[in-house]
């Protein structure tokens, strides 16, 4: 049996504005040995919020409040025993530096997303990947600040 879950973690794909990315290609960067990936036994998330705010489904979830083995996800060391880690497509200008790129179907799904997953879970903190490994710029965009602004408070 998996660990309570403590952690939804937000993240973004690190890619230019405007480029769309594929289930496929986030696989092949996470899971194929070095150099082409990282040689990770598992992708690094749970769900993909696409460029139209569809989201897609990247690992197996039974949507309950334990993370169990087989839910297990990299997205941030230290913490994927207890997270859940969603991303979004984009995060960096033409110049890859960090920016949110969210177009309005993504603030729109991911807004539904959170809402949804909030009023099941309470209990479970959602974080921008740079709350926990700090250093890093990713998703790009204040969380709390943005949660604050839709109407969850925790
Ligand atoms: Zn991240």
């Amino acid at each position: 049996m998996g660990k309570p879950m403590k952690y939804l973690v937000i993240h973004c794909t690190a890619t230019p504005e405007g480029r769309e990315v594929s289930s496929a290609e986030i696989r092949r960067w996470h899971t194929s040995p070095p150099p082409a990936g990282r040689g990770w036994k598992q992708v690094g998330y749970t769900d993909l919020f696409h460029l139209d705010g569809r989201v897609e489904r990247l690992v197996k979830n039974n949507e309950d409040a334990q993370v169990d083995p087989w839910e297990v996800t990299n997205g941030a060391s230290g913490y994927n025993s207890v997270s859940r880690h969603i991303v979004y497509v984009g995060g960096c200008d033409k110049a890859m530096k960090p920016k949110d790129t969210r177009t309005a179907a993504q603030r729109e799904s991911l807004k539904r997303y959170v809402q949804d997953f909030h009023s099941r879970f309470p209990q479970i903190r959602i974080v921008g990947h740079q709350e926990l490994n700090i250093g890093k710029a990713c998703p790009s965009f204040d969380v709390q600040k943005w949660l604050r602004e839709i109407g969850i408070r925790q």
